[in-house]
């Protein structure tokens, strides 16, 4: 079966309409009429080939939303005409220590497949993404979404972008009580901002640009600290049980590690073109602090997250496209023109 979709051909060229092929479902798997597709970052990089290896034809997209169009007989979870969700992963081996744990995005037995440019026994030999009408993944790697259905295209990039900063928040135990930073406003922070404070931390976003100084208030920041200005951020010294920082351009860790208490920790979840300055380990060593990674979050932790955010009334800030301005929402995306994420509206790839 042919479905509509929107990719490039090549690093250098423009993303254009094209017609993909789906394979029929399976017995465990999951057909989705994709309703809305956000804009993530790496969709951006896959696309260009900006870190290589990138698989062409390439249909980008890894926050799906829509409705479930067919199942196979022994899909157990889902029925046609359920709302549900689709992010990173599309399958892993099921069967390592990490796969078992449910942490499926660590998965040690080849790793897991993306959805797109993994590795599929699909046409074209690897995975093509939601800038296309329809998907057919396996059950266990879907999700229900319990949001109001007039939400649903702000529920996309929670997929990602929701996932990556909740799973940190969660695994490094925020909550009431506790200073937690969230660095940089963006796709990635604004929803760190909102799921941090939904939690019940006291929140401190950190952003270079004044102008964002209102907005990371309204998305529920206790304070704001502009980044640029030096006694502003010592003035935090030794005071933050937890910062994540989503920047992904490399910058100086030093004066965010400073920022924690002894046995705080500073998780990445931004993967820098350039290597970061190297960290300065006298100042981990003496107050026991940590420099951590994380990589968006496991399936049951995407459901518990989806739930946690319909439960708390959180979606996404979003800006709707049609599919034929997807160079454009990159260009401005590159810019950090957005607020604060681009969402296609995947009807558009019908006209
Ligand atoms: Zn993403
Ligand atoms: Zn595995």
């Amino acid at each position: 079966m042919t479905t509509p979709a929107y990719g490039a051909h090549a690093a250098d060229k423009k993303l254009e309409p094209m017609q993909i092929a789906r394979r029929s479902p399976g017995p465990q798997d999951v057909q989705i009429d994709i309703a809305f597709c956000g804009v993530c970052h790496s969709d951006l990089h896959q696309v260009r080939s900006e870190w290589g290896g990138t698989l062409y034809p390439c249909v980008p997209g890894h926050e799906i939303v829509g409705e479930v169009s067919a199942v196979g007989g022994a899909v157990t979870r889902f029925s046609v005409g359920d709302t549900v969700g689709v992010g990173c992963m599309v399958d892993s081996c099921q069967e390592c220590p990490s796969c078992r744990e449910g942490e499926e995005q660590y998965c040690t037995g080849g790793g897991f497949v993306g959805t797109y440019n993994g590795p599929t026994d699909d046409a074209p030999g690897h995975t093509l993404g939601g800038y296309s009408q329809r998907i057919v993944v396996d059950e266990n790697f879907v999700v229900a979404i319990r949001h109001p259905h007039d939400q649903l295209a702000a529920v996309a990039p929670l997929l990602c972008a929701g996932i990556t900063t909740y799973s940190p928040l969660r695994h490094w135990k925020v909550g009431p009580g506790k200073k937690v930073g969230i660095v940089g406003i963006g796709g990635l922070g604004h929803m760190g901002i909102k799921i941090a404070h939904a939690m019940g931390a006291h929140v401190v976003a950190f952003t270079t640009s004044e102008s964002k100084r209102e907005d990371a208030a309204k998305l529920g920041a206790d304070e704001v600290i502009n980044s640029r200005n030096a006694e502003e951020v010592e003035s935090h010294a030794n005071s933050f049980d937890f910062i994540l920082d989503t920047v992904a351009a490399s910058h100086d860790l030093d004066a965010l590690t400073a920022l924690l208490k002894r046995d705080g920790t500073l998780t990445l979840v931004g993967v820098p073109e350039h290597p970061h300055p190297s960290p300065d380990v006298g100042n981990l060593i003496f107050r026991r602090r940590a420099i951590a990674g994380s990589l968006i979050g496991g399936i049951a932790e995407t459901q518990e997250m989806l739930d946690f955010c319909a439960e708390h009334a959180i979606v996404a800030d979003i800006e709707m496209i049609p599919i034929q301005q997807i160079d454009e929402a990159y260009d401005r995306m590159q810019r950090s023109d957005v607020k604060y994420r681009f969402v296609i509206d995947n009807s558009t790839l019908a006209s």
